[in-house]
């Protein structure tokens, strides 16, 4: 292969392939560094597979509900072994579909670890690679803390390689992995424990929204162990024991899942030999066109340490090509209101700022509109599950800053509404807007 390349990018994930993709496309001749499977995490150990096992149970919560419906449904019980072989193996599609699209974009793709050689060549086993341009878009990977007996537990890679449904399953963590793992293992019938070192999960997400999740997670049978923490995992024949911080503990525990949070993949980079400064935590620091300390090295994705959701990489990466390579010299992403969705149970689709932020930045400015029901859909089942509706506005002409949904389809609602905020739509203007009926978003262009 030509080692000189107009961009070489480490990293074959949702950022990288995005950004050398875009490139190709502008006439650029670019080659992305892949050391695992291509199309990084998203693909292969989150948002693809995660979907694949939210739907899976919610297919559970619909078999439960249709004897409410008139069905008579003769379950023959759940076969985690089946889906987990036809999860597998539409990834494997899909690593094959990525490859080929480099193939047909005619980027070049090298197998190995990168590492830089120097802050114009980086090097993969004993061959060297160099280009006037470097994007690093290695990703993240979890965080395991230093907990005696750690090494029983798993994480999300291992989430996704469990072989059957754990019968008892802790979860340490608050954020978008240990709620919506929690959510997904209890709806297909795991006993789960969730130990949390404050009293609340999703901290910083609207507190009513979140709200609503934890309190209908509590009410259907998730147990939440709260101001604690696990501190030693012991194994006790073929289950483990969780001990916690208040001296009590958990055992018969099939599988204990660390979830908190993810940590910049630098190791091994050398990103000094590059010129690549990190911050405190050890992202790298890029400014708002994806630049490092290094003026020729950019950055995109969750090793930027912002927003670390697929679409922000793989904007930020067609961003970055759009600015080097299709003469758009000012193209950069703006990270404000990017919506965002957490696969729980029920789900939540989220922009903007919360109430408690908006009421920070804007005071008495703010006025809030907010909407709890109960969707129809569950006016003729024996379960139910809530609905919140929240839409925040400031300023005389109340312009909306903020819209928060929980509920079903909360997760399809949200992404139309976004464009609105983004464009800056008014509370009249969705008032403005006729609903459609009967649906639960037309409360969002009713709410008094
Ligand atoms: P990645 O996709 O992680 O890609 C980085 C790649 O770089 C990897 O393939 C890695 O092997 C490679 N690499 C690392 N170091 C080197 C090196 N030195 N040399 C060569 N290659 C290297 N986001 C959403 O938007 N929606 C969701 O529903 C969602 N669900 C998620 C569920 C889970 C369980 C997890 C863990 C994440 C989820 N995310 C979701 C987040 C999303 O997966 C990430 O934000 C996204 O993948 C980040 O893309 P990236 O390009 O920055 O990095
Ligand atoms: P998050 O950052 O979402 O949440 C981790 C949380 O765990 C922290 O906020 C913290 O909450 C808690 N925590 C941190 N350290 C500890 C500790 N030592 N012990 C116990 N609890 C701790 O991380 P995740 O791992 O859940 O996910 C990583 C990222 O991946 C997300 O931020 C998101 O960007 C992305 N993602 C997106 C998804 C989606 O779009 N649907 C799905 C999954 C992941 P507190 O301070 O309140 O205790």
């Amino acid at each position: 292969m030509n080692k000189n390349f107009d961009m070489i990018v480490i990293g074959g994930g949702s950022g990288g392939l995005a950004a050398a993709r875009r490139a190709s496309e502008y006439g650029a001749k670019c080659a992305v560094i892949e050391s695992g499977r291509v199309g990084g995490t998203c693909v292969n150990v989150g948002c693809v597979p995660k979907k694949v096992m939210w739907t899976t149970s919610r297919i559970a919560e619909v078999l439960h509900d249709a004897p409410d419906y008139g069905f008579s449904i003769d379950s023959q019980g759940f076969d985690w072994s089946k889906i987990k072989r036809s999860r597998d193996a539409y990834i494997a599609r899909l690593n094959d579909i990525y490859l080929n699209n480099l193939r047909k974009a005619d980027v070049g793709f090298i197998a190995g670890r990168a590492s830089f050689a120097s802050d114009s060549k980086v090097q993969v086993g004993n061959n060297v690679y160099q280009a006037p341009h470097f994007l690093i878009a290695t990703g993240g990977e979890p965080i395991v803390p230093p907990v005696e007996g750690a090494e029983l537990g798993i994480t999300s890679d291992g989430f996704f390689e469990m072989e059957r449904l754990p019968k008892k399953v802790v979860i340490t963590g608050a954020g978008y992995i240990a709620t919506e793992f929690a959510g997904m293992l209890h709806g297909l019938g795991s006993e789960v424990i969730m130990v949390l070192r404050k009293d609340q999960l999703l901290r910083g997400f609207d507190a009513s929204v979140t709200a609503v999740v934890m309190d209908e997670m509590a009410r259907s049978g998730i147990r939440f162990v709260m101001n604690n923490a696990a501190t030693n995992l012991k194994k006790d024949g073929s289950t483990l024991t969780v001990e916690l911080s208040d001296g009590s503990s958990i055992s018969g525990v099939d599988e204990f899942i660390f979830a908190i949070g993810r940590k910049p993949n630098t190791a091994g980079l050398n990103l000094q030999a590059a010129g690549v400064n990190t911050d405190a935590r050890g992202f790298i620091e890029t400014d708002s066109y994806q630049i490092t300390s290094n003026k020729n090295i950019y950055a995109v994705g969750d090793v930027t340490g912002r927003i670390a959701l697929t679409p922000v990489a793989i904007a930020a990466g067609r961003k970055l090509s759009d600015r080097l390579f299709g003469g758009q010299s000012d193209a950069h992403l703006d990270y404000e209101n990017i919506p965002s969705v957490i696969f729980s149970h029920p789900p939540i689709g989220t922009m903007g700022l919360s109430e408690a932020a908006a009421q920070a930045k804007y005071g008495e400015s703010v006025k809030v509109y907010k909407s709890e029901f109960k969707n129809m859909y569950y006016q003729v089942t024996s379960r139910t599950s809530p609905t919140l509706m929240k839409l925040i506005t400031v300023g005389e002409d109340e312009k909306v800053i903020g819209c928060h949904i929980v509920g079903d389809n909360a997760d399809e609602i949200i992404q139309g509404f976004s464009v609105a905020v983004k464009m800056g739509a008014r509370k009249c203007d969705f008032d403005n807007t006729v609903a459609i009926h009967p649906t639960a978003s037309e409360e969002l262009v009713t709410m008094r």
